[in-house]
Order: structure tokens, then C-alpha cells, then sequence
């Protein structure tokens, strides 16, 4: 890289470049598949020196990756053509949290948990929850546009962005929205940079939304014989007028791993369980909990466990907690998705994964978000074993495409990345894809920023391996 030199000049303390073999392979991976070394790690903590970096780059057309705390699920930080990793993670000294205008301004290493940590003390909240909010950055779910178990009541990362400042790829600051809640100033540009996955531009500063928080909350655990009468609960709650602010499903092969894990009494028989939350004020909560505990029960529910107290309620939340490091005491590799469908067709997506499941022999375990339809069909698996592997990326083929034909998505909230890249035209199409093409050319001609992401490049296939 003819430029070493320069970028490595923009950083006040050469501490934050890192050159290093052990330092460039520890940037090469994040929480998905694949392993790309970059050639160049540097650690930029403030706008000047991310523009300044950026200049250089878009100069030399060097690609750049902007990163966070790597858990993206689908490889989004990775430095698929060599380059240089721009980590912001050390960039966290800004949390500013303004009662008056209920509003947050962060910088975007600023770990998301820390946010509703501190709105908290203002009885305010930060509502989007990544399970990773305590390890995510808000740089991260900005870029991915994250959402979370409370995404079906409160929505997800960009129903509460009303601000931003951008490094664009040419290396300009640009500000877009500002503190208001309204703003119809010209093209939303806010909500363009959101879940654009760093390939428009670089996050350097975010102005977030905070609400009210809730006074009380009442958990139920519910379990259901049948996977299918769990799905025609969700909805049926849905349309009863109650809006849980959670609705968690966990499967059988969920529970299972999670009892073996750390036994918790949980329901091993049932074939899915939904996990679910009310908030709001306790008398309001404690009268929509019974509405909700019929529905349930006229679903096919074998009984509704409500918490008594708020130890009983984090043992509950607990369960669902574990599912992910349960699973992967199964077998070491595990594929993670996120195909969301609209919740009418939750208990028809099930019956797609039994199928998928016994069709190509995967041991396929479902849990995630169903209140808002956003599954989390997840495949275990031994990488080391590569017929198993082929099996497993047929099968996820297969997932995501039953997605789309029942009228949902790729993706609920873990992004496009490299993994899903090849699937993009099957539910964009050939011009959505084309439209999408030529707002990356217009933002960044010389394509610097996160090349290799979003865009599937000729002949590219999902390949779950680190070859
Ligand atoms: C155990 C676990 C649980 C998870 N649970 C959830 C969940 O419930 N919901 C959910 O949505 N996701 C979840 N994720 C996925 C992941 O945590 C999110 O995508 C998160 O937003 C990534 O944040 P990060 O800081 O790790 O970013 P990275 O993984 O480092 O980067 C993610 C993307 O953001 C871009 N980026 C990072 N910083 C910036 C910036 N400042 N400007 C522009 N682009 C930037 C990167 O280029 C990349 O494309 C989970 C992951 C794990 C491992």
C-alpha cells in the first residue's frame, strides 16, 4: 500500500495504527464465516482524523472497512479486498443524554447498552435491544440497522435516528437531520445511511431519540405441544388489541440445549414456547395479561406461567438469554439467520423448516423475535466436516428463499454483508438491485467504502467456510 505512510500520519498517537501479524489476523474475522486480513488497522477517534483518512484512501482507491466491535453476523467489517480496517471502538467518550429534548448524542463507539444505561437515569429509555447491546456499538447497529426483541412494540434502530454526522467517501463532513423529532427537510438522507452497512458512509456522530420509559413490565412463559398452534398464538394476541413489548419464541431443540446448558425447569415436552412481555402501567398490564393468557390458552397453550415477581421475570428472560451459547455446545459451528416473513405466515414458515430440515438432514433450531415475524432459523453444524457443511448452505439457500415467497425478507436485522449477497436479486430484482447500484456509484464512485458487501460480485455463491 503506496500510502502506508500517509494514513498512518493522520493518527495523533501512533499507538492507534496497528501493523502487527497477531494485530491485522485479530481484525480478520467478526461473528460470521470467512477470514480476510486487512493491511492495515487504524483507530481513528475523531471526525478529523476519520476525513482525513478517508481523503488519502479515496486518493489512492484504497478500500476501507469501518468496524465496530466485529459481531456483525454477516461479515460486514470484514476486509474482503485487503485495505484498511478503520476501528471505532476505542471512540466512545460521548454519551450526552439531554432530558429536555429526549434526545441522545453519541459517539459511534458508544456501546448501545450504555445508552438505555444512561437515559435510564432520566426515566427515559433507549428502546432498540440487540441481544449483543452489551457488546455492539451504536456505530454497528446504525450501519445494520439492528433491532431486538422490543422491536415489535418500539420498532428498531432508524425509528429512532433524527440525526446524524457522516464522513462520506470522498471524505466531506456532512450533516443530516438535527435534534428535532420532525424534519421533512429535503431527501431523508438519515435514513439512507441506516442499515446502508458502512458502504455510504461513515457514522462519526449519531442524535437518537429516547422515550419515556415504562413504569411496570409482566412476563408469561407459555408452552405449546404444537410448533404451529405457537405461530397462530402470536397473531391472535397481535390482533386481540394487546401489543406485548416482547414476543420471544424458543423451539424444542432450543429448550433442550438450554436445559442441558443449565438445567432452569423449563417445559422439555412442549414443541416451542413464546416468551412474552407486557409494559406500561401495572393495573393496564395486569388486565391485558389476562386477555392475554386466554388467547393463549384458546390457541392450544398448555398453561400460561406468569412471574410473580423480578427475580422470576430475569429467570424467564434468562432461558432466552442462553439459547445462543447453548447451542453451540451441540456442535462448534453455528449459522445464524434472521429470514423474516410477515406474521401471518409465521405458522406456514414453521412448517418450510421442518421440512427443510428433515429434506437435507440439518439440525436446525428456531427462536428469535416472532412477534414481529424476524426468526432466527439457526443451523449447528462441525465446519471440519464438509459434507455436513455442503448440506447446511443448501439449506440455507432453501431458508431464505421460502422467506421471500412468502412475502418476507433475506434479512430482519443482521444485514446483507457477504453472506447474502448472492441472494440480493431474488428479492430486490434485477432493477431494485440496479437503483440500489447506482446510489453506491453516486455516493462513491471510486468504491472505497466496504467494498465486496451488499452487492454480490460475478459467480458469487454462499459459501459457509473460512478457506
Ligand atoms: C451473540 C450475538 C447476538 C446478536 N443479537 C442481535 C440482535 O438481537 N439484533 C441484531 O440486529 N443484531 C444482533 N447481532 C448482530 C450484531 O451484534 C449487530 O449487527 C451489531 O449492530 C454490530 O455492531 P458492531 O459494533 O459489532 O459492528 P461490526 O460488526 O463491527 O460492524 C457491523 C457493520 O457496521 C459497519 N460499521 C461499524 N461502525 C460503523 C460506523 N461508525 N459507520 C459506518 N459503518 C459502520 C461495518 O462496516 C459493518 O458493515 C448479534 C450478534 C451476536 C454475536
Amino acid at each position: 500500500m503506496e500510502c502506508r505512510h500517509e494514513l498512518k500520519a493522520t493518527m495523533k498517537d501512533p499507538k492507534r495504527c496497528l501493523e502487527d501479524a497477531a494485530d491485522l489476523y485479530s481484525y480478520a474475522y467478526d461473528a460470521s464465516f470467512g477470514i480476510f486480513q486487512p493491511d492495515l488497522v487504524l483507530q481513528p477517534m475523531s471526525t478529523e482524523e476519520t476525513a482525513a483518512i478517508v481523503k488519502i484512501a479515496n486518493i489512492h482507491r484504497v478500500p476501507l472497512y469501518p468496524r465496530g466491535r466485529g459481531t456483525s453476523l454477516s461479515g460486514g467489517p470484514l476486509a474482503v479486498h485487503g485495505g484498511v480496517v478503520l476501528d471505532f471502538s476505542l471512540w466512545d467518550q460521548k454519551l450526552e443524554i439531554h432530558p429536555d429534548d429526549m434526545i441522545a448524542i453519541v459517539s459511534p463507539g458508544v456501546l448501545t447498552g450504555s445508552i438505555d444505561t444512561a437515559a435510564g437515569k432520566h426515566g427515559l429509555m433507549y428502546p432498540p435491544d440487540p441481544s449483543s447491546a452489551h457488546v455492539s456499538t451504536i456505530g454497528g447497529n446504525l450501519a445494520e440497522n439492528s433491532g431486538g426483541p422490543r422491536g415489535l412494540k418500539y420498532g428498531v434502530t432508524k425509528d429512532y435516528v433524527i440525526g446524524l454526522e457522516v464522513v462520506t467517501p470522498e471524505g466531506e463532513v456532512i450533516r443530516t437531520g438535527g435534534k428535532t423529532v420532525k424534519n421533512v427537510t429535503g431527501y431523508d438522507l438519515t435514513k439512507l445511511i441506516v442499515g446502508s452497512e458502512g458502504t455510504l458512509g461513515i457514522v462519526t456522530e449519531a442524535i437518537l431519540k429516547l422515550i419515556p420509559k415504562p413504569v411496570a413490565t409482566k412476563t408469561a412463559l407459555v408452552p405449546f405441544k404444537d410448533l404451529v398452534d405457537s405461530g397462530k398464538a402470536i397473531s391472535k394476541i397481535l390482533t386481540s388489541g394487546i401489543l406485548p413489548s416482547k414476543m420471544e419464541i424458543m423451539d424444542q431443540s432450543s429448550l433442550l440445549a438450554v436445559e442441558e446448558y443449565e438445567p432452569l425447569g423449563l417445559p422439555i415436552h412442549a414443541e416451542a414456547v413464546l416468551l412474552l412481555e407486557l409494559d406500561g402501567h401495572p393495573e393496564a398490564i395486569a388486565q391485558e395479561m389476562e386477555v392475554v393468557e386466554k388467547v393463549c390458552l384458546d390457541a392450544g397453550a398448555e398453561e400460561v406461567k406468569v412471574a410473580r415477581d423480578a427475580i422470576e421475570e430475569r429467570e424467564l428472560w434468562k432461558a432466552r438469554k442462553l439459547v445462543s451459547p447453548a447451542i453451540v455446545k451441540i456442535k462448534p459451528t453455528k449459522i445464524s439467520e434472521d429470514a423474516t416473513v410477515p406474521r401471518s405466515k409465521i405458522p406456514e414458515m414453521f412448517r418450510r423448516l421442518k421440512i427443510i430440515r428433515d429434506t437435507y438432514g440439518v439440525h436446525l433450531v428456531v427462536f428469535g423475535h416472532a412477534g414481529d415475524g424476524n426468526l432466527h432459523p439457526n443451523i449447528i453444524a462441525d465446519q471440519r466436516d464438509a459434507e455436513e457443511m455442503r448440506r447446511v448452505e443448501e439449506a440455507v439457500g432453501e431458508i431464505f428463499k421460502a422467506a421471500v415467497e412468502l412475502g418476507g425478507t433475506l434479512s430482519g436485522e443482521h444485514g446483507i454483508g457477504v453472506m447474502k449477497s448472492p441472494f440480493m436479486e431474488m428479492e430486490v430484482g434485477k432493477e431494485g438491485l440496479d437503483m440500489m447500484h447506482r446510489i453506491k456509484r453516486a455516493w462513491d464512485p471510486n468504491n472505497v467504502l466496504n467494498p465486496g458487501k451488499i452487492f454480490p460480485e460475478p459467480g458469487q455463491r454462499l459459501v459457509l467456510s473460512n478457506e
